[in-house]
């Protein structure tokens, strides 16, 4: 048996927001006065201020939360789609074609050159507090490229998802059924052992119901979990294919019916929603208020992609959910961390409880409103992830 590590106390807190009741007040669990000692990577005490430990933290009477939790994002990726965001600025819609160019480029890219630009963003996620990280692969689109980009992913996160069928892409075109036949009998099972998750985008212009259906079908049997994007661009089946499906998330939520958001709450599959996307497509943003006020459970995430949403900061996205989809910011933030755990189904992180991962976020503010009413501002003084401070 190994002898327990040196203890750490993040100390001088300004407010800690533990998402833990029995820690503090209101849902968020919020204390004053309090710091949280950490050992071998988990918390493992919240204690008055001035516990004693090996070593001290000092959060500048800044505000402490559990560390963001970015349940959706499409990290792997080269060359980038600037003027496509310029063409829609200039009045251009939003299609979803303008992943087979980012296709295009990530298959001539190198493992390296793949490798490193995906560093290169978790470590700018990092910096904006983001401790856990889904990332999809959806951008290679032949076997041998989605196996890459889950290889890739799953050297920087455990939450990979194999999302073969983002698109069809231009070999396949007017051949959907066998480019699903190929995502079915070929990446899934290849997928197994790197990959977690399944996804699909159900959407007009990309799959529909019952390709999808298909792809997670052949998911649930491999070993996989599920998940679906869905309703980003328009009403559609998604939702009510994630629900029955039983995914643990469905993804973007953009338009929902009375009948999805009744189906929403009165199942597990989480809303996640990701308004940085439809600030970025200038879309209306999701009926985020009345999925609450049903009961469903919400989550909140980046998407982060070189098409629909180039960014990797929560903070960006809890500010667009308070000002744009009407949710308290005590909401928001709980999107953006318990929310993103239940959206993984991870009970260790998105919460500072005894025995959570000791992943946390420090902010140069005293309280987390100021996530949402500093909009844009480089708010978090450092991060740490299993204990290991982002700047030691
Ligand atoms: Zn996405």
């Amino acid at each position: 048996m190994t002898a327990a590590g040196p203890t750490t106390v993040v100390d001088n807190i300004g407010c800690l927001v533990t998402n833990d009741p029995a820690l503090g007040d209101g849902p968020l669990g919020v204390a004053h006065g309090a710091g949280v000692v950490i050992q071998d990577a988990r918390v493992i005490a919240v204690e008055p201020a001035g516990a004693a430990a090996d070593r001290r933290i000092d959060a500048g009477g800044g505000c402490v939360l559990p560390g963001f939790v970015d349940s959706h994002t499409h990290l792997v990726f080269a060359g980038d789609r600037a003027e496509e965001f310029t063409a829609r600025m200039a009045g251009q819609p939003y299609t979803g074609g303008g992943i087979l160019v980012s296709t295009s480029a990530t298959r001539a890219a190198t493992d390296e050159a793949l490798r490193a630009l995906l560093a290169g963003r978790v470590a700018e996620a990092r910096r904006a507090g983001t401790t856990t990280v889904e990332i999809k692969s959806g951008y290679g689109l032949t076997v041998d490229d989605e196996l890459r980009s889950i290889r890739l992913a799953a050297e920087v996160t455990p939450e990979v998802t194999l999302l073969g069928a983002h698109l069809v892409p231009a070999e396949f075109a007017g051949r959907a059924d066998q480019y699903v036949d190929l995502v079915c009998a070929e990446m899934i099972p290849r997928a197994v052992g790197t990959a977690r998750w399944v996804d699909a985008f159900c959407e007009v212009g990309a799959f529909d119901a019952e390709q999808c259906r298909r792809v997670l079908t052949a998911g649930r049997a491999a070993g996989l979990g599920l998940r679906l994007h869905g309703n980003q661009l328009g009403h559609g089946p998604g939702v009510a294919l994630a629900v029955e499906m039983g995914c643990a998330s469905v993804d973007h939520c953009t338009f929902l019916s009375d009948a999805d958001i009744d189906a929403l709450a009165g199942s597990p599959t989480v809303a996640t929603f990701l308004p940085a996307t439809d600030f970025s497509t200038r879309q209306p943003y999701p009926p985020a208020r009345r999925v609450v006020d049903a009961g469903a459970t919400i989550a909140l995430a980046s998407n982060c992609n070189p098409g629909s949403s180039y960014t990797t900061s929560i903070p960006f996205c809890i500010a667009l959910a308070v000002r744009e989809m009407h949710l308290t910011i005590e909401e928001a933030v709980a999107a953006a961390t318990t929310g993103g755990a239940a959206a993984l189904r991870r009970a260790d992180v998105g919460h500072l409880g005894i025995g959570a991962a000791a992943d946390l976020v420090i902010l140069d503010a005293p309280s987390y409103h100021h996530l949402a009413y500093r909009p844009g501002v480089p708010l978090v003084r450092t991060t740490l992830t299993a204990g290991i401070p982002l700047y030691p």
